[in-house]
């Protein structure tokens, strides 16, 4: 018997989104259009809260673009489904031949009917008590346990098929990116700022990020991490432009005509200036980093009031409230950890203070600011830019 397998995508909250349901769904089909190419050929339409992805040719990886579809915002549930017509035979002989290998080695199962097409003439339980037959029969040893089953099996009966499936997995969640703007990511090599990003990519925003270098301080290597870290992010993000800003000679003068205590302090500001004059460019409307409270001296409350104080944009930090341990299971989610961890070194810890400021009062980082002719300071760091962009694969538009 042959079958025809395809991919069904749930989406959540996109149901709720009223007049504009419609631009976001067509966002995330458009999405996994762009995700399929190298998977091969399938139509992916919209129909009835679902995302259909069809094969539509026996040379599409259906796996791979199974997997790839777990990766994109906005699905919040995968799974492979088996297409047959819609009539009790055709569901029973399918179920038998499809679920003996899927069923294997399981325990318990529970069969779950769906009949959205109304007409349809048995309902919902009448087919979860055939189809349940039909596997105890099937299926050495198996029992049901409607509480607690190992393997839940769903029969839809839909507009124009049924679809048979044995489990769904869960999407990345979250909204389609790109259909809540831009945003300017400040990533490092560290393991925070690029879960900032994916978590911030997880809310619809499309990802682009700025990363200041201190060369010769900071190694070419070191560069090149980060350059990885936004390729790993792709997964998830699909393309990100990385600007580079050199902070070199901001950090010698700071370093030269400043209080040492407030180094940290200082070079943040930059930081956040610099990267509000790249969103103002690149129409990002918030910058995102990674940062936590009280995990380092630049992360209290005082530090981030000062460095908020300094720029009229949004700063989203959605790491501000996760521990540690929390924000290193978000970077194994997201395929960054591995490379966080290559022991580089980053601008933070050029010059760093032996005892930097944790609890600056805004008036005095100003005054020591003032020691420094900040216009001229960032017009040569911005005016040195250059930027490398990453996609998730070539060919990804
Ligand atoms: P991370 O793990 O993200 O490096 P961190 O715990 O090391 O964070 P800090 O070094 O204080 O914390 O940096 C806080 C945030 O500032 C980072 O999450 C990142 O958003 C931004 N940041 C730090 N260094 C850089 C850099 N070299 N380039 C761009 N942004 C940076
Ligand atoms: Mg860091």
């Amino acid at each position: 018997m042959q079958f025809s397998e395809v991919i069904l995508c749930k989406y959540g909250e996109i149901v709720l989104k009223g007049a504009n349901r419609q631009t976001f769904e067509s966002s995330l089909v458009k999405e996994l259009r762009r995700r399929a190419v190298p998977y091969g050929q399938f139509k992916i339409s919209n129909r009835q809260s679902t995302i259909y992805i069809e094969p539509l040719s026996d040379l599409a990886d259906i796996g791979g673009m199974y997997e790839a579809a777990k990766k994109v915002f906005g699905i919040v549930g995968v799974c492979r489904a088996v297409v047959c017509e819609k009539n009790i035979d055709s569901i029973i002989e399918t179920a038998k031949v499809y679920l003996k290998d899927k069923l294997v080695g399981v325990k318990t199962f529970k069969v779950d009917a769906k009949r959205s097409d109304k007409k349809f003439p048995l309902k919902s339980p009448q087919i979860s008590e055939i189809i349940g037959g039909v596997i105890l029969e099937t299926v050495r040893g198996i029992k049901v346990d409607v509480k607690n089953p190992e393997a839940k099996i769903t029969v839809e009966v839909r507009d124009e098929h049924a679809y048979i499936r044995a489990s769904q997995e869960p999407g990345a969640g979250g909204l389609p990116l790109r259909s809540a703007g831009r945003g300017l990511l400040l990533l490092s090599g560290g393991i925070d700022s690029p879960v900032a990003g994916c978590m911030m990519a997880k809310r619809g925003l499309e990802i682009e990020a700025v990363h200041f270098e201190s060369f010769p301080y900071t190694s070419e290597r070191a560069k090149e991490k980060v350059m990885t870290l936004a390729q790993e992010m792709c997964e998830f993000c699909s393309k990100i432009h990385v600007h580079v800003i050199s902070l070199t000679h901001i950090q010698e003068q700071i370093r030269d005509n400043c209080k040492e205590d407030y180094f940290t302090v200082l070079l943040r500001i930059f930081m956040i200036r610099l990267a509000e004059r790249c969103a103002s460019s690149y129409k990002c409307g918030a910058l995102i980093t990674g940062e936590s409270l009280g995990q380092v001296a630049s992360q209290t409350l005082e530090a981030i009031r000062v460095t908020d104080s300094v720029t009229d944009i949004p700063v989203f930090r959605p790491c501000i409230g996760l521990d540690k341990n929390e924000i290193v299971k978000l970077a194994r989610y997201f395929g960054t950890f591995d490379t966080s961890i290559l022991p580089y070194e980053d601008c933070c810890t050029v010059f760093t203070p032996r005892h930097p400021k944790t609890h600056p009062k805004l008036e005095d980082v100003m005054r020591e600011l003032s020691k420094l002719d900040v216009d001229s300071l960032m017009d040569e760091a911005y005016s040195g830019m250059y930027t490398e962009t990453k996609v998730i694969f070539e060919g990804y538009r």
